[in-house]
């Protein structure tokens, strides 16, 4: 008998398995992940709305389905209810969305004041495909306001903890999706990356994370920040569970025209099941190390972390070649023209008229001035200003269309690389998770925090960042790039790394400050910020 809170320790993966073999029930393994987010979230502030009655109810629904289906396994076959088998392997799975997935009846702030007051009449894509799969949503977490930041600090609600060290930040933007990952309150979560935000909370917080080949995924529902950048992937504790998560939320959707007709692979049923299998597939496998990504500034633990993850690939039998992408340079500086352009454009419905927060003035254009101008915080205000004024009349051709065009010359340098080899391989982020209010003065250093992911979404390819260690206690990201489409490798690469470190002693460690977050008297992130005198 598994405790409660041995249940929350499981893989998604062996929570199926054993709500299958009815060693316990969807009930039991909800209610020990909401034990634990009642105890913790206090301090740990990953989430900014729960809805325990309907995540009980849907759990009881899948407790239903699960006895029937136990039912006809025993008996002669129906046909009508399907077998344990032929369930959907999320059914019953815990699983939280990041606060841009729209649902149907329940908040949906985007960790905006403006939005304060949504409420969506209908669910997003993904959410109807969890909902189908029988997937259980708690509730919704924490992320910098309209996924603009990369510490979900700029959320109007107040920092996220990193439970590797609470006085510092998750990174972000989907910070409350990959520290409710981290704390075990899901095995399973949702997040949005435009231009880091999944893989680099991810890295910052030891758990799995993949941003989807774009296009991959339908953004239908999912609140826009820079709609030819954004995406959405899963988080999990492992490569097979975040698979199973990407499996469940991939494919064409026609209300997305930006979502693709493209096959979508089994890609966890197509993963190796032994060690040495997933191990043995990296021999011959040929990984492009891009020089520019070991970026001035990168923590020296960072890059030995990173590189002693490329040799133990290599004595697996990969085999690395030394890869040129010669304007990465230019990723930042042309991400940050093209992000805030999208994004100024998509935030002018926030009128005040249509969504959430509306705020009197004297008259139409007060009304407008005073929504927006109480319900931005003040990194999304930087950002409409710096893309008003890109699209303005006169800069366009200086700046958006030279930016769109060094966004060519960025995707030329992945193909000729992807020529030569199949999957790159580079650090995450170039630092461990900084300090709360660390690099909040600062804009700059804060989008510094993205210049190994930027490219990728520049280029619409897939990455995926897995943990490959600890420097100075804290957690390291190793990120694997593809080819578009090319999730399925990426996931086996990561398996096979997951192999081959099977038994280094960093995989046995749990977050450092979890105990912490079991005592009542630890103050949450907002606190400590006071505390820390930020
Ligand atoms: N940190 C980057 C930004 O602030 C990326 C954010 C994201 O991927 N949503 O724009």
């Amino acid at each position: 008998m598994t405790s409660s809170r041995g249940l929350t320790r499981l893989s998604a993966h062996r929570m199926g398995a054993g709500l299958r073999a009815g060693e316990f029930s969807a009930r039991e393994l909800l209610d020990a992940h909401l034990s634990l987010i009642e105890a913790q979230d206090g301090a740990l502030h990953a989430w900014v709305s729960l809805d325990f009655e309907r995540a009980r109810e849907a759990a009881d629904r899948a407790d239903t389905t699960l006895v029937a289906a136990r039912g006809v396994s025993a008996a002669p076959r129906d046909g009508s209810t399907p077998t344990l088998d032929a369930l959907p392997r999320l059914l019953g799975i815990p699983v939280a969305l990041k606060d841009l997935v729209v649902t149907r009846g329940r908040p949906s702030t985007a960790g905006s004041r403006i939005l304060e007051s949504f409420i969506s009449p209908y669910d997003a894509h993904i959410a109807e495909r969890l909902d189908a799969a029988g997937a259980i949503v708690p509730g919704k977490t924490n992320m910098d306001e309209f996924a603009m930041g990369s510490s979900t600090e700029h959320s109007a609600w107040g920092p996220t903890g990193n439970p590797w060290a609470l006085d510092r930040v998750p990174g972000g933007s989907s910070g409350g999706s990959a520290a409710a990952v981290a704390a075990y309150h899901v095995p399973l979560a949702i997040g949005t990356d435009t231009g880091g935000s999944i893989r680099q909370p991810a890295a910052l917080t030891g758990t799995v994370g993949l941003k989807p080949t774009y296009g991959r995924v339908s953004r239908f529902g999912i609140i826009a920040f820079a709609s030819s950048l954004d995406q959405i992937g899963p988080f999990g504790r492992d490569v097979r569970d975040t698979a199973i998560l990407l499996g469940t939320i991939a494919g064409r959707d026609e209300r997305d025209s930006t979502s693709a007709p493209v096959a979508v692979p089994d890609y966890a049923g197509e993963l190796p099941s032994s060690d040495d299998e997933a191990a043995a597939s990296l021999r011959g496998v040929r990984l492009g190390l891009p020089r520019q990504y070991f970026v001035k500034g990168m923590e020296p633990g960072v890059e030995a972390r990173v590189r002693e993850a490329v040799a133990a690939l290599a004595d697996a039998g990969a085999e690395i070649v030394d890869v040129d992408l010669p304007h990465t340079d230019y990723g930042l500086a042309t991400y940050y023209i093209v992000a805030p352009a999208e994004a100024s454009a998509n935030l002018a419905r926030y009128d005040g008229i249509r969504f959430g927060r509306s705020v009197r003035g004297a008259d139409v254009l007060g009304n407008y001035l005073a929504t927006r101008g109480g319900g931005f915080g003040a990194e999304v205000k930087r950002r409409i200003m710096l893309g008003t004024y890109a699209l303005s009349a006169g800069y366009y051709d200086a700046y958006y269309l030279k930016a769109q065009k060094v966004r060519t010359l960025l995707k030329r340098d992945f193909d000729e690389a992807f020529a030569q080899v199949d999957a790159l391989v580079a650090p995450t982020s170039p630092t461990v998770a900084f300090p709360l209010g660390a690099r909040l003065d600062d804009p700059v250093a804060m989008y510094l925090s993205d210049a190994c992911t930027l490219p990728v979404n520049m280029a619409g390819l897939p990455g995926l960042s897995i943990p490959c260690g600890l420097s100075e206690g804290l957690p390291v990201g190793l990120q694997l790039i593809g080819r578009a489409w090319d999730e399925a490798r990426l996931f086996r690469l990561g398996r096979a790394y997951e192999a081959i470190t099977a038994d280094a002693k960093w995989r046995t460690l749990e977050p450092t400050d979890l105990r912490a977050l079991d005592d009542p008297a630890t103050p949450g992130p907002m606190e400590r910020v006071a505390i820390m005198g930020r």
